[in-house]
């Protein structure tokens, strides 16, 4: 299932802008993931979270429709506003709808990431009566091959693509995903058209993570740096966007906050079994939201984890182009490495950035490229 970074609602106008600038000061836990389960009935080659769609053990864990809509009221109670029911594959629960349905009766604006194959009448019924803020759909190929070789199942393309049409013909809201990767680079722009044609909002993520169980499977499918780099900017307005944010970042005070992000101050992710984490790749400790509580967890636990900073700043801490990085701390948790260093894949996809909206970004005052106090990651 693709992560929860580039899911978190965007701030749209001013007053949603007002609200995510108040959710950041007061610490108020606005945007949320559910992850109903980890199991799902692909096995895609890249994912770094599923689990077999029968895995006896996985279901006996995870948490009963009951405890979900506890936890629901919890962080309803807390102030939460928009949330992202995810997996695995979230449809794989035969209580989906009961879920779904109660978090909405609760006023929250709902989101599910599914990747459209197991899409009932029963499911369509559910979002025309209570609409999705958004469905959001990943496409694993633009083509028959490629779609069944990264899903691993056997034929599946027909099952997406049926599932695609229905919630389409539907009317509902639906944002088209692909994960850019070894298997599927060359069929992203294909995938982007598909999209366009159908009039649907198309993203795409070409950073791969290792599984959070530790495997590195996944890694296998990274793209290069110069990769990944190509295919954000192509065709985007991704230059001018590094050189604001290279401008902003001179302007800033050195900043030795391990988390720069919205993780555990204004979001964060409830795993299958009931532990909270500050976001879907940052997963210490994992804190038991229905034995010790949601308040306890975000407002004391989650705030150390934010107090953290780090000791050393000659990495991560003092780069001059870490706002236009996406290595973070979830990402370096994950691979086992240090969560001050920077890293030379990371970094590498940073300065590729660069260098293709060179054309802008040196108009800055230093430039963008290469401009780290760290000559060694380059
Ligand atoms: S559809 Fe693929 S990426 Fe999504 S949860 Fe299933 S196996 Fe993982
Ligand atoms: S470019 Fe390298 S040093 Fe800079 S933030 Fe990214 S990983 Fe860290």
């Amino acid at each position: 299932m693709t992560q929860l970074a580039d899911s978190a609602p965007r701030a749209h106008g001013p007053r949603s802008e007002a609200l995510h600038r108040r959710a950041m000061r007061e610490r108020i836990p606005v945007i949320a993931a559910i992850e109903l389960t980890h199991r799902c009935n692909l096995a895609c080659v890249h994912c770094y979270v599923n689990l077999a769609p029968n895995d006896r053990e996985a279901q006996r864990r995870e948490l009963t429709t009951e405890e979900f809509f506890r936890i629901i009221d919890e962080m309803a109670d807390a102030g939460t506003l928009w949330v992202t029911l995810t997996g695995g594959e979230p449809l794989l629960r035969p209580d989906f709808c009961d879920i779904y349905s109660y978090a909405h009766k609760k006023g929250l604006l709902l989101s599910v990431y599914t990747n459209a194959t197991l899409i009932t009448e029963r499911h369509l019924e559910l979002w025309r009566k209570q609409p999705p803020r958004v469905l959001e759909i990943t496409q694993y190929g633009f083509t028959r091959e490629t779609y069944d070789t990264v899903t691993d199942v056997g034929p599946q393309f027909d099952r997406f693509h049926r599932g695609l049409a229905r919630v389409r013909d539907a009317g509902l809201p639906v944002t088209l995903k692909a994960m850019a990767m070894r298997l599927t680079v060359d069929e992203i722009p294909a995938i982007h058209e598909f999209a366009n044609a159908g009039g649907m909002q198309f993203r795409f993520d070409a950073v791969i993570s290792p599984r959070i169980d530790g495997g590195r499977k996944p890694l296998a499918q990274r793209l290069t740096p110069t990769e990944v780099a190509a295919i954000e900017v192509d065709g985007r307005d991704t230059d001018s966007l590094f050189a604001s944010y290279c401008a902003d970042l001179e302007k800033r005070p050195r900043d030795d906050r391990r988390y720069q992000c919205g993780a555990g101050l204004t979001s964060f992710t409830i795993d299958p079994y009931g532990k909270m984490h500050v976001c879907q790749l940052s997963r210490r400790p994992g804190w038991d939201v229905l034995r010790d509580g949601f308040r306890q967890g975000f407002d004391v636990e989650f705030a150390k984890l934010r107090a953290e900073t780090r000791t050393d700043m000659s990495g991560c801490g003092t780069c001059a182009t870490a706002a236009a990085c996406t290595n973070c701390t979830g990402m370096a948790e994950l691979e086992g490495r240090s969560l001050d260093d920077g890293d030379p894949y990371f970094c590498n996809i940073t300065d590729a950035r660069g260098e293709l909206a060179a054309g802008a970004a040196r108009k800055t005052p230093n430039g963008l490229v290469k401009l780290r106090l760290r000559g060694e990651h380059g």
